[in-house]
């Protein structure tokens, strides 16, 4: 085990040119549940809420869920150790951007700078008209449908529901910092959601090592991981930080 955390910390160590991919994984020593699986917030909720139709034909009930959600939620959470070294590690020129799914706008709270949301973010919602976007706490999320207080139309959250198309610039610019990377830090991700699941391939190809983080193997391990560090995103990044400064004091110590 050591091994591993000694190998990853070392192309990381030797890199300015890392890129991290995260999931819902990250977040859950955070407070936020996945999505998907027996604790999944698919088991209490329906997805269906998050159908663009659904939403236009049923607004209040949807925005009664979503509110719930994602608004009485998770602006209560906080950054974990995991988004924190992620932060740390970009601060010090070792990673150059977060590609991210999650929609909770932790990575921005815990330091990191260049963030590409590829599924957008909670903390803005755009009217579904005339297209204006506004900070949440410049909404009335008390009302039963936040409406748009330039033409009153319905807002929505600015993260993508079901079948949306990937907002760009995010999109292109993630693809670009895959295919551009030395190492991809993959954290807390199963792989099975389309089309962000390409991103780690896309590194790969392009010649990147892969390291990986969770708590089991996802679509990745067995496919182009090199290497597997299991276990919790907060304790599994402590520890490789930890590795990292290892190296790095041994690096001062020999000069
Ligand atoms: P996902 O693909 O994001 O997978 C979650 C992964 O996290 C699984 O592989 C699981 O083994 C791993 N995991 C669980 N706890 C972990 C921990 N403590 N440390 C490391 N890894 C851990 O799947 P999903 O939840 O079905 O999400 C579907 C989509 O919805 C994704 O795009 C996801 O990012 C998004 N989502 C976002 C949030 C959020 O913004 N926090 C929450 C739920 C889902």
């Amino acid at each position: 085990m050591n091994d591993l955390y000694n190998q990853a910390a070392k192309w990381i160590y030797n890199s300015s040119d890392v890129v991290a991919f995260t999931g819902a994984g990250i977040s859950v020593e955070s407070g936020i549940p996945v999505f998907r699986g027996p604790e999944g917030l698919w088991s209490k909720y329906d997805p269906s809420i998050l159908e663009l139709q659904n939403f236009y034909n049923n607004p209040e009930k949807s925005w009664a869920v979503i509110k719930e959600i994602f608004y009485d939620y998770f602006g209560k959470v906080e950054p974990n150790k995991a988004h924190k070294v992620i932060g740390q590690l970009e601060q010090e020129g070792h990673i150059r951007s977060v590609i991210t799914q999650n929609i909770d706008n932790l990575h921005q709270e815990g330091g990191s700078r260049t963030v590409y949301e590829f599924h957008g973010n909670y903390i803005s919602l755009q009217c579904t008209k005339c297209g204006k976007k506004y900070p949440v706490d410049q909404v009335n999320l008390n009302a039963k449908v936040p409406r748009c207080p330039n033409c009153n139309h319905l807002l929505k959250p600015d993260f993508i529901f079901f079948g949306e198309a990937i907002p760009e610039p995010a999109g292109s610019k993630s693809y670009a910092e895959a295919s551009a990377c030395e190492v991809m830090l993959v954290i807390g991700t199963t792989g099975e959601v389309m089309p962000a699941s390409v991103i780690p391939y896309e590194a790969k190809e392009n010649g990147a090592k892969i390291i990986e983080v969770n708590t089991e193997p996802s679509q990745f391990t067995s496919q182009i991981t090199d290497v597997f560090l299991e276990g919790k995103a907060t304790k599994v990044m402590d520890r490789l930080y930890k590795s990292i400064e290892e190296i790095r004091n041994n690096a001062v110590t020999n000069h």
